[in-house]
């Protein structure tokens, strides 16, 4: 079984959602960066946990996963948000940009259509803060038919933690191909 591929979200995983008060966890620095596209005078406030960049940088090089950017950040996923990390080059899925007014346009996460395609028979973790029971059950069915898929759900408002790569570790340790090493 080829790698599994690490799917990695950014907002409401990097970067957490601000809390009701506006306020953003203490574990987080602020940056301003400016989107491609976005006007020069138009600058997007952002908050990453600098901590999490070595973390993550471990899990990326480990060798264990085949990472990829999922996020609607796309291409600026790898030109701003790694960069600020201090996290390794790896690539990003060019997402469609559909006309849509909720994440979940059927029912289910917008991204996932074009992530089951691109993914074919392959083995994945995706890490997204924004999984519906739909998404839920076609993760458990693609794992029904052989192909491993774990759905790691951060919570919104506090983003990636400890506990998330611990679980993601566990996964892919007990893959059949980490077994037979
Ligand atoms: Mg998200």
């Amino acid at each position: 079984m080829p790698l599994p591929y690490l799917l990695l979200d950014i907002d409401g995983v990097l970067i957490p959602f601000p809390a009701p008060d506006g306020s953003t966890p203490p574990t987080h620095v602020r940056h301003t960066v400016l989107p491609t596209g976005r006007h020069p005078d138009d600058p997007v406030p952002i908050w990453l946990d600098p901590s999490q960049g070595g973390i993550l940088t471990d899990l990326l090089t480990s060798g264990l996963v085949t990472p990829v950017w999922c996020t609607s950040w796309r291409r600026d996923a790898t030109t701003i948000i790694g960069p600020l990390l201090g996290l390794p080059d790896f690539p990003y899925l060019d997402l469609p940009r559909p006309q849509i007014t909720t994440s979940h346009p059927d029912g289910y996460l917008w991204k996932r259509d074009h992530v089951d395609t691109w993914l074919g028979r392959s083995p994945a973790v995706w890490i997204d803060d924004d999984f519906t029971g739909l998404d839920h059950a076609w993760a458990a069915e693609r794992t029904a038919r052989g192909t491993p898929t774990l759905l790691v759900q951060p919570a919104p408002h506090f983003g990636l933690q400890a506990e998330h790569l611990a679980e993601l570790a566990t996964w892919v340790s007990q893959l059949p191909t980490a077994r037979a090493v």
